[in-house]
C-alpha cells in the first residue's frame, strides 16, 4: 500500500495544480493521496478546507487513486489550534495535519503540544524534538508522528523515530509534496524509515496499518464535528 497523507498544491504554496499533483501520483501507483494545502492566520482556512474537498469530489471519479480532502494547519497560535481543526474538519477536511516544531522553521513554541492534545488532529508533521511527554500524549490520542521525507522537514526524523517508539506512538512517512519529484516511491518509503533507525519489520508495520488506522481516525474525528 503506497500512501501519502501530506501534500501541497498552487492552491497554497505547492508548484503542482490539483491535477498536475494527481497525475503525478498516479504515475507513482500510488494507492492513496491526501492532499492537504496550508491554512494559516492569513487564509480562510474554512474556504481552503471547502476548495480542497471541492477539487478533491470533482478528480475522484477520473482516477484510481483514494483521494482525500485536508489541511496543514500551520503558524497558528497552539492555544487555537484545536478549535481551527474542528472548524477545517466542519467545512470537508477529511485529513488534518498539524504543522509541527520543525527545527528549520520558525513554529511556536507548544505547537507541538497543542496538536498531540487535540482529538481533531489526525497527523503532527515534521515535529522536530518531539519531548517524550508529546509523544506519549500523541499515542494515548491516536495522533500520527509523521517522519517527512522532504530535505528540510526531515533533520530530526531519527529523534522522532526514537520516540515513537519509546512510547508506542504511531508513525507515518509523508512526502510534503510541494513538487513533483517530492513524491513517494516505495523505495523512499523504505528509506525514510530504516534511515530515521528502523528495521525491515517496522517498514512492513507501517506500510501496511498506517493508512485504515489513519483512516480510522480521521472518520472518528469526522463523526464527531458532524
Ligand atoms: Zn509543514
Ligand atoms: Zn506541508
Amino acid at each position: 500500500m503506497l500512501a501519502d497523507l501530506h501534500s501541497h498544491t498552487t492552491l497554497s504554496d505547492g508548484s503542482l495544480s490539483f491535477e498536475e499533483l494527481v497525475s503525478a501520483a498516479e504515475r507513482n501507483d500510488y494507492d492513496v493521496l491526501a492532499i492537504t494545502d496550508h491554512v494559516d492566520p492569513t487564509t480562510d482556512h474554512r474556504e481552503v478546507a471547502v476548495t480542497v474537498r471541492a477539487e478533491v469530489d470533482r478528480l475522484s471519479p477520473d482516477t484510481s487513486v483514494r483521494l482525500l480532502a485536508g489541511v496543514e494547519i500551520t503558524d497558528f497560535e497552539p492555544a487555537v489550534m484545536d478549535r481551527i481543526a474542528r472548524e477545517v474538519r466542519g467545512a470537508g477536511a477529511q485529513m488534518v495535519v498539524a504543522h509541527g516544531e520543525c527545527l528549520m522553521l520558525d513554529v511556536y513554541s507548544g505547537t507541538n503540544a497543542a496538536a498531540v492534545r487535540s482529538r481533531n488532529i489526525d497527523i503532527l508533521a515534521h515535529p522536530g524534538l518531539l519531548t517524550r511527554a508529546d509523544a506519549f500524549m500523541a499515542a494515548r490520542n491516536g495522533v500520527f508522528l509523521e517522519l517527512s521525507a522532504l530535505v528540510h522537514a526531515s533533520y530530526a526524523n531519527g529523534h522522532v523515530f526514537h520516540v515513537a517508539q519509546q512510547a508506542g506512538a504511531p508513525i507515518v512517512v509523508n512526502s510534503d509534496a510541494h513538487a513533483r519529484d517530492h513524491l513517494l516511491t516505495p523505495r523512499k518509503v523504505a528509506a525514510v524509515i530504516v534511515g530515521a533507525g528502523g528495521t525491515t519489520a517496522d517498514v512492513q508495520r507501517v506500510v501496511d496499518q498506517a493508512p485504515s488506522a489513519l483512516a480510522r481516525h480521521a472518520l472518528k474525528a469526522l463523526a464527531a464535528v458532524s
